[in-house]
C-alpha cells in the first residue's frame, strides 16, 4: 500500500467549518458567540504571532476574542488577577495562556489558576491528572489533534506498539496517555534514553515530540509505521526525517500542514464545548 499523508490542513478545515455553522446557529436563535481569551505575556516573536493566528482563527469561525497583552515585567501576582478575572467572567469561555511567560512568572501556578471549565488548551494540572485517570475534561490541543487525524483516517491504535520521544507535559507525556487510553501499547522515550534508534525500529506508531530538526532518522522507521510530527523547526521541518521515512510508512503527517493545523482546531473545538457546557467527548 502506497504511504498515506495524513491531511490536518484539510482536517483542521473541516472542524472550523462544522464550527463555523454551530455558531451561525446559536447566534440566530439569540445566544451569544463563544469566547476566547488569549493572554500574551511580554514581546516574544514567536508567541506574538502564535497568538495573533489563534485569534485570527477566532474570527475566522465567528467566535469572540479578547486578547489581553500584558508588559515583560507582570509579576505573577499580576497575571493570577487577570486569569481570576477571566474565571469569574460569564462571557468567556475558553482562556488561553501562551507559554512560554518571562522567567519572573511562575508559569505553572499561572496555568493551575485557570478554571478547569475554561481549560480549553488542556494545560492544568487537573486537566492532566483526569486525561490519566480516563476522566472526562479538556486534552492538550496538539495531542488531542493527533488522535482525532489517527480516528479521521480510521487508524485504530489498539495493539499497536507506540513510541513516542519526547515527554514535555503539553505534548509527549499527554500523547502517551491518549495512545495508551486507545489501547496501544506505549514507550516514552527522553534524553536519557539508551539505544533511542534501537527503541523507534519497534514502533508501529512514532510521534515526534523533540524540537529537534529531522531528529528521528528515516533508518530507525519499521516498514510500514504510522508516523506524526508534532515538531516544527525552523526550515519548516519537523521532528522526524519525513522527507525519506514517508516512503516506508503506511501514514504520515507532512510538515507543515499536518499536525501543526490541527492545534488551533481543537482549541477552536474545545472552547465550543465549553460555550456549550461540556468536557470533550471521551475517545472510544
Ligand atoms: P520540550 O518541552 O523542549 O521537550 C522536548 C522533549 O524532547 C523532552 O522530553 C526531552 O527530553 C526530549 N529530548 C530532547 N533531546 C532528546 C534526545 N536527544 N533524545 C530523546 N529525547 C530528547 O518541547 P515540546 O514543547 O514538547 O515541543 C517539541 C516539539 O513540538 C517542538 O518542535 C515544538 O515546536 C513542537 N510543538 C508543536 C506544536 C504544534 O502546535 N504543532 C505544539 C507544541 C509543540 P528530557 O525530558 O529528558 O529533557
Amino acid at each position: 500500500m502506497a504511504p498515506i499523508l495524513l491531511d490536518g490542513k484539510k482536517l483542521s478545515q473541516k472542524i472550523k467549518d462544522s464550527i463555523s455553522q454551530e455558531i451561525s446557529k446559536m447566534v440566530s436563535s439569540g445566544k451569544k458567540p463563544p469566547k476566547l481569551a488569549t493572554i500574551l505575556v511580554g514581546n516574544n516573536p514567536a508567541s506574538e504571532t502564535y497568538v495573533a493566528m489563534k485569534v485570527k482563527a477566532c474570527h475566522s469561525v465567528g467566535m469572540i476574542s479578547e486578547k489581553i497583552e500584558l508588559p515583560e515585567t507582570t509579576s505573577t501576582q499580576e497575571l493570577l488577577q487577570v486569569i481570576r478575572r477571566l474565571n469569574q467572567d460569564s462571557d468567556t469561555h475558553g482562556i488561553l495562556l501562551q507559554h512560554p511567560c518571562p522567567p519572573q512568572i511562575d508559569e505553572r501556578a499561572a496555568f493551575d489558576a485557570i478554571d478547569l471549565k475554561k481549560d480549553v488548551d488542556g494545560v492544568t494540572t487537573l486537566s492532566f491528572g483526569k486525561l490519566s485517570m480516563g476522566v472526562e475534561t479538556y486534552l492538550p490541543c496538539t495531542p488531542y489533534g493527533m488522535v482525532l487525524l489517527l480516528k479521521e483516517y480510521g487508524i485504530n491504535p489498539e495493539g499497536k506498539s507506540a513510541v513516542v520521544v519526547g515527554r514535555s507535559a503539553i505534548l509527549g507525556k499527554p500523547m502517551a496517555m491518549l495512545l495508551s487510553e486507545m489501547n496501544a501499547t506505549v514507550t516514552i522515550c527522553h534524553s536519557r534514553t539508551q539505544n533511542l534508534s534501537e527503541v523507534v525500529r519497534q514502533a508501529d506508531i512514532v510521534v515526534g515530540a523533540v524540537g529537534k530538526p529531522e531528529f528521528i532518522k528515516s533508518d530507525w522507521i519499521k516498514p510500514g509505521a504510522i508516523l506524526l510530527d508534532a515538531g516544527y523547526n525552523p526550515g519548516n521541518v519537523g521532528d522526524i526525517e519525513i522527507s525519506k521515512a514517508w516512503e516506508k510508512s503506511s501514514y504520515y503527517t507532512p510538515v507543515p500542514g499536518g499536525v501543526g493545523p490541527m492545534t488551533i482546531a481543537v482549541l477552536l473545538l474545545q472552547t465550543l464545548y465549553s460555550a456549550k457546557d461540556h468536557f470533550t467527548p471521551p475517545l472510544k
